[in-house]
């Protein structure tokens, strides 16, 4: 498939594959939001966009630095047990071969001959059309949260276009996986709704591959990381011998990963470049690693909660024992109810001594550990949480975005639009408005209240437009304050209002008279 498409492509297929029998167009009013307010626009637009590839504008990026700068805070600053790195995008290709990437991060991809569109084998969800007893042929669609009602559906009206008498069973869904090749012919595309146009399905490395130094050979290749993860082990001796950890201890990094996914899809959700916060917790070979993965997986979910993340939101999905890697002794996502479906957000896995050991049998240098105390020498195991920095900012706006009544200059009701981040992850705090602009009084007081705020947090001065106007683009922005400097303020209606505000809140739309001098601290206390 051509990887570049226009914003508006862009658009349509983004909000076409969210779209299910029972969605609304929430997705499609939250991915215009982002892109009419400055949250997140298509890479490269003016050439049409790079699919898979996404900016992040003024609003976008201050969200993204206070999920950042949070998750750093709350992770590495405020422990004493786990420590940040921050290491190359490139590393050495033989990094790649101990963690088995080169090998095998794979997806199955599959070709629509006829399209010419190619799809994940996994995504692709089909199931024969059983009608009185005997197959009438195949339905397919891709994934999706009503994969069975879809299917249904499409076996029906291939029971009404046959004509067929007799009773429809309901439909069995798997995954393109797990068809068997006879069955493979029969399959329609998604694509075409057409059978005989999919090919098998075959492995697809996911890494992107680049070349360093002058010569473009065999020997130059290097990868552009898939995880963060493996900086951490890869560098797990040189932290070690800072002396400054004893297990358990955790070694913990923020920075962009790169996939090559065979169908970026759902805006954001499954991108090309990505940012990843990974943390790697070492813990003795003898420790209960039940115990240690509950505690993370909690950790996590009260992280989310501290964002504003909603608890109804979340769930979790334990990855059955037969489907875990033989490594691993446990893996749990936290899932997200985005609207496009549920999915995974945060994955806490128990990888045990495998990383570490791989890299001792690569490298040559062993990852061991010395305990003091007991005079022991060991590979430690891991518990490893990782998340997407842009899957959070995707769930905190699909979490944020909200419509009530509110109303206009002339008192009638209308829709307003709002964003209703929590104030530690808004990324404007407060805004500051003169009441008029043409008045040079009002707007010196408004500026003066701005530089008052800018050294403690994001401030935005607005003097064009109607006061209702300037409140409402600030809703859309979700900053949760706005302060109006009016002829109150300059003493102008009694010197007992001279020198206070007006304090707007944007969820309750409420507004308060609070003193100059009383604004930072009573802000710094709501934001933090
Ligand atoms: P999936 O099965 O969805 O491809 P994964 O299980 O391979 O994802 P991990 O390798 O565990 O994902 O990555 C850890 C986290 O990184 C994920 O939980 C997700 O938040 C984020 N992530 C992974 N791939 C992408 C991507 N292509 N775009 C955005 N975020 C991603």
């Amino acid at each position: 498939m051509d990887p570049f498409l226009d914003f508006t492509q862009a658009l349509h297929k983004t909000a076409r594959s969210m779209a299910g029998p029972n969605t609304s167009d929430l997705m499609e009013k939250i991915v215009s939001l982002c892109k009419r307010r400055g949250f997140i626009f298509p890479s490269s637009e003016i050439y049409g966009g790079l699919n898979g590839f996404w900016d992040y504008g003024p609003l976008g990026a201050e969200l993204k630095k206070n999920i950042r700068d949070r998750w750093w805070e709350d992770m590495v600053r405020r422990r004493d047990d786990i420590v940040g790195l921050e290491s190359s995008i490139i590393m050495h290709p033989k990094v790649w071969e101990a963690s088995g990437h080169v090998g095998g991060f794979t997806d199955p991809m599959v070709d629509c001959k006829t399209s010419k569109q190619r799809f994940r084998a996994d995504q692709i969800f089909f199931s024969p059309v059983v009608i009185g007893g005997s197959t009438a042929g195949y339905v397919s669609v891709l994934e999706s949260e009503w994969i069975a009602e879809e299917l249904q559906e499409k076996a029906e009206a291939l029971k009404r276009k046959k004509a067929i008498q007799g009773k429809l069973d309901p439909v069995q869904p798997r995954d393109f996986t797990e068809a068997r090749p006879e069955e493979i012919p029969l399959v329609p595309s998604p694509a075409t709704g057409e059978p005989g146009s999919l090919t098998p399905p075959r492995a697809f490395n996911m890494m992107f591959e680049t070349w360093v130094g002058a010569l473009r050979d065999e020997s130059a290749i290097a990868y552009l990381r898939p995880e963060t993860a493996q900086g951490m082990f890869a560098d797990f001796k040189a932290v070690l011998d800072t002396g400054r950890v004893k297990i358990p201890f955790g070694i913990a990094q923020i920075g962009k990963s790169f996939r090559n996914e065979i169908t970026p899809r759902n805006f954001t959700f499954r991108s090309r470049e990505f940012e990843q916060m990974e943390m790697e917790y070492f813990i003795s070979d003898q420790d209960d690693w039940q115990k240690w993965h509950r505690y993370w997986i909690d950790w996590c979910r009260d992280w989310l909660l501290s964002v504003g993340v909603p608890e109804s939101s979340l769930s979790q999905y334990d990855h059955p024992k037969e489907k875990l890697a033989f490594y691993s002794k446990g893996t749990a996502d936290i899932m997200f109810r985005f609207p496009f479906g549920v999915q995974e957000l945060w994955g806490i896995a128990a990888r045990g001594d495998y990383d570490l050991s791989q890299h001792a049998k690569f490298s040559g240098t062993p990852m061991t550990y010395f305990d003091e105390a007991t005079k022991r020498r060991y590979v430690p195991h891991v518990i490893e949480p990782a998340v997407g920095v842009d899957r959070i900012a995707l769930a905190i706006l699909c979490s944020a975005y909200c419509e009530d009544q509110a109303p206009d200059e002339k008192g009638n009701l209308e829709t307003r639009v709002v964003m209703k981040f929590h104030p530690r992850i808004a990324p404007i705090k407060v805004a500051v408005f003169p009441l008029l602009k043409n008045k040079p009084d009002l707007v010196a007081k408004a500026k003066e209240t701005r530089d008052l705020l800018r050294p403690h947090m994001t401030v935005f001065y607005d003097e064009a437009g109607a006061i209702g106007r300037r409140y409402r683009r600030q809703d859309e922005a979700g900053t949760p304050f706005g302060v109006t400097i009016d002829f109150e303020t300059l003493g102008e209606k009694g010197p007992e209002l001279k020198d206070t505000v007006t304090l707007r809140d944007r969820d309750s739309m409420k507004q308060e008279r609070i003193k100059m001098g009383d604004l930072a601290p009573l802000l710094l206390e709501k934001i933090r």
